[in-house]
């Protein structure tokens, strides 16, 4: 009897329902080679367009869905003009970020040959490194809560030792997996802002304690600006990179824009229990129903749920698949045979997951 594993899907906003179905498309292809497990994919509503028919963004029953699936597909959610009467945006993502304890927003940022990148990279070089943003706590726990008065506004920032812990034992056991793999270097690099707050002492702290107690690993602090710098002057240098939530916000989309821009960023929001794949970039409503989405990052994320799944149920099928998947988007990059707008090409989605799907076979 092969493994069932139930994916709650989500399909969004905007360009989200037409980059969701090729990839539902692609992962139901992959499964129809083995026979050591099966997805079952449940559809829930939830969204902005969700809101503007019937004044709930994320129901209930979309939430105990959620909970109770193996693992959550989400595509783009949320839109420009459909807004809470706050003012703020529709964005389920972030309830379930909260809602699931999500900690570990991993961020992969990987150039494969022939895929467009702005920097030139040196020879015998690649880049390969994942962003590790915590995703409930930092500068975003402030979200809905900073007090405003007539001459001046003010933010919390939170870092907690639950967390951390938590936190910095993810990146570790991350860059385990990945030199296992033969793609890391075994480093991982604390990035804070240590030398002024004192809040980031604490962490970098935290950090140092969980370092100790993987010796066979290099360990490494960084300041969130240099970071900033040596992502464009030596991003190949990089292998596992944690940091706080706003930092982590920041340098994801400056990370999106080496791999080529938000169309090839691929995301995923680990908890204890649950976790949210989906792309880095928003419902793009500029280019909405007219087949000019980009699929990649969305199929890229459902290749680390295959990861995630394949590693928490030590399931080599899985993991196997997870690589399929992404060595098949990166060989229709690198063959530019399907490419679609934002990467300089006129494919549209379908012809490009088309292109993905034929490496499958
Ligand atoms: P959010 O705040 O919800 O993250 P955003 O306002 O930053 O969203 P996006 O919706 O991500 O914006 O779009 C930013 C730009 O990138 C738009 O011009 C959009 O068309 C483009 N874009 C985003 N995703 C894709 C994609 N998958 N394929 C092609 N273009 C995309």
């Amino acid at each position: 009897m092969p493994r069932g594993f139930n994916i709650a899907v989500f399909e969004g906003d905007g360009i989200g329902p037409e980059i969701m179905k090729p990839t539902i498309e692609l992962l139901k292809q992959l499964g129809t080679n083995g026979g050591d497990y099966v997805l079952n994919f449940e559809s829930f509503p939830a969204g902005a367009t969700h809101y503007a028919e019937t004044g709930e963004s994320l129901p209930q029953s979309s939430l105990q869905g959620a909970r109770n699936a193996d693992a959550i597909l989400l595509s783009a959610m949320g839109l420009p003009n459909v807004r809470y009467p706050d003012g703020t945006e529709i964005s389920p993502q972030i309830d379930l970020r909260k809602e699931f304890g999500l900690f570990a927003g991993v961020r992969p940022v990987t150039v494969y040959p022939g895929q467009y990148c702005p920097l030139k990279i040196p020879e015998g070089q690649s880049i390969d490194f994942v962003l590790i943003r915590e995703s409930t706590e930092g500068l975003f726990w402030s979200q809905g809560k900073g007090e405003i008065s007539e001459n001046e506004a003010r933010e919390t920032l939170v870092i907690t030792r639950e967390t951390s812990e938590k936190l910095f034992r993810f990146a570790f056991e991350l860059a385990k997996q990945r030199r296992a793999s033969g793609r890391g270097k075994g480093k991982v690099t604390c990035v804070d802002k240590a030398n002024v707050f004192r809040a980031f002492a604490f962490f970098r702290k935290i950090f140092n304690e969980e370092a100790a107690r993987h010796p066979g690993f290099t360990a490494e602090h960084a300041y969130v600006d240099a970071t900033a710098l040596w992502m464009v002057q030596k991003p190949w240098s990089m292998d596992v990179m944690v940091t706080e939530n706003m930092f982590g916000d920041i340098l994801s989309d400056l990370g999106a824009g080496l791999m080529g821009g938000l169309g090839m960023a691929p995301s995923a929001d680990v908890g204890d229990n649950q976790a949210v794949f989906q792309p880095c970039h928003g419902s793009a409503p500029d280019i909405a129903g007219q087949g000019l989405a980009n699929p990649a990052a969305m199929i890229l994320s459902a290749a680390m749920m295959l990861d995630w799944l394949g590693h928490k149920h030590e399931m080599e099928a899985v993991l196997k698949d997870g690589e399929r998947l992404r060595a098949a988007v990166h060989a229709a990059i690198s063959g530019r045979r399907a490419l679609t707008r934002d990467l300089g090409g006129t494919a549209t989605t379908d012809d490009f997951a088309k292109v993905v799907g034929s490496y499958l076979n």
